[in-house]
């Protein structure tokens, strides 16, 4: 009641003001958002070498509260084994955010591995998170991420609209070409990599930065385009303290990078941003 007589009120004052009624998130009115998209490479703890879930167990929770609190819708690029493992948490996740598509395992580079095999990883993987979430599966991002022209193909055979792998060439949104999927082309998956800022953005290369530096670092580098996308990623178990044996990845691993995340949702909670998916995305360029 108190809040509905609070808006009213504003709303007559910009009324009388003549000002605009829009409801901006912040900035210029006319001025376009800044498209930020949160991924989460949903897979079991620092891979190859753990076969834990405490990311999954404990990392997930943390992080979707922090979601929650700023109303951030995410895509969370899952493995064929998390489902296998973690259904609950899958399904669960697939209520309030995107769930993509992380392979089928997460053990060694994708591009290694014959066109068949390949195939029928993604195939097995997509069929498995459709049965369990009950939706299509139209986004993805390679372990480590590996791909190759060979995956593109096979992605977009299968019904996916986009492609998350970070690139070190740029990182704008682009079609590739369908015998090179480093270079723009006219195939119908849009890929969509991880902003370069100027190194992947990942807390792993933030560690002496920050997500707040690296959005605006992503932001000035898009100056001349219509529409700016800023990509982050992370992994679930970056959320909770890991004791790795290296000591980069234990440093980003349990308040920091939270701490990180949750001062970029301060700093944008002003700002003239919208949180998208990566199907959004699609949309968007389409
Ligand atoms: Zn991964």
């Amino acid at each position: 009641m108190g809040l509905r007589r609070t808006c009213m009120t504003l709303l007559l004052i910009v009324v009388v003001a003549g000002a605009p009624t829009g409801c901006l998130l912040g900035g210029d009115e006319g001025e376009p958002p800044i498209y930020v998209a949160i991924t989460i490479d949903t897979e079991r703890d620092y891979p190859p070498y753990f076969d834990t879930y405490r990311g999954i167990d404990e990392g997930i929770p943390r992080l979707t509260a922090l979601l929650d609190e700023y109303g951030v819708r995410a895509t969370f690029f899952v493995t064929g084994m998390v489902a296998l493992h973690r259904p609950d948490v899958v399904r669960d996740l697939a209520l309030s955010h995107e769930v993509g598509c992380h392979s089928l395992y997460h053990n060694e580079a994708l591009y290694s591995l014959s066109y068949e095999e390949k195939e029928e990883r993604m195939a097995a993987a997509t069929q498995f998170l459709e049965a369990l979430v009950g939706a299509p599966i139209v986004s993805f991002r390679s372990p480590y991420h590996s791909g190759d022209t060979d995956l593109m193909h096979i992605l977009e055979d299968l019904g996916y609209t986009s492609e998350g792998s970070a690139r070190k060439a740029g990182s704008y949104p682009y079609h590739p070409a369908s015998d090179d999927w480093n270079v723009p082309g006219d195939m119908d998956i849009l890929r969509i990599p991880v902003s370069n800022v100027p190194s992947y953005c990942y807390s792993f290369f933030l560690y002496d930065s920050s997500f707040v530096a690296a959005y605006e670092y992503a932001v000035a580098a898009q100056e001349t385009r219509d529409i700016t996308v800023v990509v982050i990623g992370l992994h679930p178990w970056e959320f909770c303290e890991m004791e790795t044996g290296s000591e980069q990845w234990d440093r980003i691993c349990g308040d920091v990078t939270y701490t990180m995340l949750a001062d970029l949702f301060a700093y944008l909670s002003n700002k003239n941003v919208r949180y998208v998916t990566y199907a959004e995305i699609v949309e968007l360029f389409s």
